[in-house]
């Protein structure tokens, strides 16, 4: 239906908004470009326009403009997000929070920042009392806060943490609805689980506290092993090893190091690569695990060196993907959760099964008190067909696998639709506004 932009403009008067045509579209994109597949179904899809708001007062007219107007509106950060989560599906306003970057504390354990801030951001500001995000994607460079609760899902740091949806890993945050008259609330506790990870489509988050973790001197590391099997089993270990500080434990097969071109130096041909991220105070240890497990230390940098050079995380998680595509734009990638099983029987049978097609990447992460191996397979795409065949074996294997090539949000990692959500969906957006489309149960009021 045909909208009066110049009326919702008029209504907005003061607050940025951006209205050339390819800035708008530029702000319409995310990384779903990983995958071939969402590429195609989400290729052409803009906004009509963006804004870009300073503070909570200015979300909250802008909301009511979107109301009273029935536009949809769709939350952005900093759009590095894998689902096509902030590309919107039916027009409208994209909402850039990138502006609300305030750090309104920060105490020993415990933050509360405005969503638009950086992780990197918020870690430089923690680490001034001695202490660090608990978790961060591997874009946490350019990654927002608000993004990462409503779009992520772990990363570095899950090894102790867990991932963003175990309780205790956000305390609070502070939403604003698309109701008839737009209002704030402040949501605590479990209540939280109502917006986490739900894509942007049930409140913009304007504000969240959030847990820390004490923040180590860390060094980094690359171990090369001769055997796949030895890398994985040396990565389960590490993960186990309780009197061990570690923050990082991702393994790569070969031929992964190959595409990661700065540190391919230090990786000789054919060797699997373990790149790690542990206390200082862990290194003698780790030495001593290296050679337990028949590996070599090929590189090593100590905290104090930490801006020199490359960081060794931006390789990890899927920030490896990245790299690879980078060499190779036929590569896509899976996210998979491995049976929580020492030895490492169904990564072993995978890793034979799909040898180069589906070359393995491991990253160790805690579920519910145990460190199992979760994965960002690289995969070389053939066809949807041939895709879907793997995911499917993977999944009668025993591998949970959190599909990264669909864009309707109980397709993705829930795999159902989360009650909770959706009742307070129907409540914070009565007109079904909020990146139509996203969910597929679809509300009465939907557009
Ligand atoms: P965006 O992409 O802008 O948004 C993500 C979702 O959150 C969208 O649905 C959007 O609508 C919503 N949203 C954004 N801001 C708000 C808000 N204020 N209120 C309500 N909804 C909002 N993810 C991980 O979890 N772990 C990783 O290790 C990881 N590694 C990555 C590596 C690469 C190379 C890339 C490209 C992506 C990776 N990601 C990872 C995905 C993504 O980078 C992170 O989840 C990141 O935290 C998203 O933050 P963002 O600000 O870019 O969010």
């Amino acid at each position: 239906k045909s909208r009066d932009w110049d009326a919702l403009t008029a209504a907005l008067k003061g607050i940025e908004i951006i209205t050339d045509a390819t800035q708008v579209a530029k702000l319409s994109q995310d990384y779903h470009t990983f995958s071939p597949i969402l590429q195609a179904q989400l290729a052409g899809k803009t906004g009509d326009l963006v804004i870009r708001p300073a503070n909570e007062a200015e979300v909250l007219r802008v909301a009511a403009a979107c109301v009273e107007f029935k536009v949809p509106l769709t939350v952005r950060g900093a759009g590095t997000g894998n689902y096509g989560q902030c590309v919107p599906l039916s027009g409208g306003v994209i909402l850039d929070m990138t502006r609300m970057q305030n750090i309104c504390w920060v105490k020993p354990g415990i933050a509360r920042v405005e969503a638009g801030v950086k992780l990197a951001q918020l870690d430089k500001k923690a680490r001034e009392i001695g202490w660090e995000m608990r978790m961060s994607p591997s874009t946490y460079r350019t990654a927002t806060i608000g993004g990462f609760i409503a779009g992520g899902s772990g990363g570095i740091g899950s090894i102790n943490y867990g991932l963003l949806g175990d309780r205790g890993n956000l305390f609070a945050l502070r939403v604003v609805t698309l109701e008839d008259t737009p209002r704030a609330i402040e949501l605590r506790g479990d209540h939280v689980q109502k917006v986490n990870h739900a894509w942007g489509i049930n409140g913009i988050i304007t504000e969240l506290e959030i847990p820390l973790g004490p923040a180590y001197p860390w060094a980094e590391a690359i171990v090369t092993f001769e055997s796949f099997m030895a890398a994985a089993r040396f990565g389960q270990a590490l993960a186990d090893s309780d009197g061990m500080i570690k923050k990082l434990i991702c393994i790569t097969a070969w031929p992964i190091p190959s595409y990661l071109t700065p540190l391919r130096q230090y990786i000789p041909d054919g060797s699997h690569a373990a790149l790690l991220m542990v206390a200082e105070t862990s290194l003698e240890p780790l030495a001593d695990l290296v050679r337990e497990y028949g590996g070599s230390i090929a590189y090593q940098k100590l905290a104090q060196d930490v801006g020199k050079g490359f960081q060794l995380a931006e390789y990890t998680w899927n920030h490896t993907t990245l790299h690879a595509r980078n060499v190779d734009a036929s590569i896509t990638y899976l996210q998979s959760i491995f049976p929580a099983d020492k030895s490492l029987k169904v990564v072993e049978h995978m890793y034979d099964r799909f040898g180069d097609e589906v070359m393995m990447h491991l990253e160790f992460f805690r579920v519910g008190g145990t460190a199992i191996p979760g994965a960002l397979q690289l995969v070389r795409y053939t066809t949807e067909e041939r895709l879907n065949e793997i995911i499917r074996y993977h999944e009668e294997q025993g591998v949970f696998i959190a599909n990264p090539h669909v864009y309707i949000l109980e397709l993705g990692g829930r795999k159902k639709v989360d009650v909770e959500q959706l009742e307070f969906k129907q409540m914070v957006d009565p007109y079904g506004l909020f990146n139509p489309g996203k969910m597929r149960v679809r509300l009465e009021h939907d557009l």
